[in-house]
């Protein structure tokens, strides 16, 4: 089986966002790939640096949140960055040999900046060397591995170009011996179909945002913060008819509703046969079944905590024995010392 790596930084509790956009779509690689997943909490360091009071935390709650969604550890190599020092040392590796205009030319680096960067306004300080060097570390993740394809959004695909280029040019400084493969694989992307996903303020749902669904939500508060939700601004009275298309209400119904739920919408919105509180209403029904079983399942992990701990130390270590091959061809291909094993761990 080809070869599958993802991961996702410990935000915290996931939204519906991070379910539809990555999660969902891990669960169905499972079947067809060598999955490795992990979450990518040295990757919150490099914003969240001065107040790390949650990441473990969040570590496990991300965990569970995966656990409930149906990644099955006995299926997929579910584990933590920064139980696998292998990140580091390759990240160390690599950065020798890359240039820092590759690093200062990523888009989302001063996208970033830009957006939580401003110190005088209350903004995070990312003039850091580990802030530049995140889609590096991404590389490292991804090339530990010898990762055949990296499932991403569109957002994402220039951090795998990134890690494309980054290989290219360590196989060219250090090339295997006559008629092997190259020790780092070029990676491919596996477009992520993302559908569009609007939070309930009508811009994209983000936790920056505060406008989530989160998976854990009760019924209750799914129905409020649905009911509360913008919708197509021409609607403004209960006689206006309306436009689905234009509606983030809609654009939810189109990922959640059945097509004859859909059909309803359309028809209804347009002649301004039903109201938007009752179409909510549908929506929330729609949402409400999709997270019951993942709500179910995460139950049922929370009860056992010692469990979960289990699964991502499992997880850690077959994930840092398949890195430790990646290092010794990499150690090897640089021409470093080789010293016995216990030596080397004195
Ligand atoms: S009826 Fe539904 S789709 Fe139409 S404007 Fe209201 S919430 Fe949006």
């Amino acid at each position: 089986m080809k070869r599958v790596l993802s991961g996702m930084r410990p935000t915290g509790k996931l939204h519906l966002g991070n379910y539809m956009g990555a999660l969902l779509n891990w669960v169905r690689l499972q079947g067809d790939y060598e999955c490795y997943f992990f979450i990518a909490d040295w990757h919150a360091l490099t914003t969240d640096y001065a107040d790390t009071s949650k990441i473990a935390e969040n570590t496990l709650e991300v965990a569970l949140d995966w656990l409930a969604a149906g990644l099955d550890p006995e299926r997929s190599v579910v584990f933590v960055q920064s139980s696998v020092p292998e990140h580091a040392e390759l990240h160390l590796l690599l950065s020798m040999i890359t240039p820092l205009g590759w690093l200062e030319r990523v888009p989302t680096y001063k996208e970033q900046q830009q957006q939580i960067g401003d110190v005088a306004a209350g903004g995070k300080d990312l003039s850091t060397y580990g802030f530049l060097g995140y889609p590096l570390l991404q590389s490292a993740d991804i090339l530990l591995y010898q990762a055949d394809f990296v499932p991403v959004g569109q957002d994402q695909v220039a951090h795998v170009e990134l890690t494309r280029e980054v290989a290219r040019r360590f196989n060219q400084f250090y090339p295997p011996p006559a008629g092997g493969a190259p020790v780092l694989p070029e990676p491919q992307v596996l477009l992520t179909p993302s559908p569009k996903l609007p939070g309930t303020d009508g811009r994209k749902m983000s936790k920056s945002y505060g406008n989530t669904i989160l998976l854990t939500d009760p019924e209750p508060v799914v129905r409020q913060k649905l009911k509360t939700m913008v919708t197509d601004p021409a609607r403004v009275r209960r006689s206006d008819p309306g436009e689905p298309d234009l509606c983030p209400v809609g654009d939810l119904h189109k990922v959640f509703s059945t097509p004859e739920t859909m059909e309803r919408v359309y028809a209804g919105c347009r002649s301004a046969g039903i109201g938007c509180i009752e179409c909510k209403g549908w929506l929330a029904d729609a949402v409400v079944a999709q997270l019951n079983p993942l709500q179910e399942r995460r139950r049922e992990y929370e009860n056992s905590p010692a469990l979960v701990r289990e699964i991502l130390a499992q997880g850690s270590c077959r994930a840092r024995a398949r890195a430790g091959e990646t290092m010794e061809q990499v150690r090897d291909a640089l021409h470093l010392v080789e010293l016995p094993t216990e030596e080397r761990s004195r």
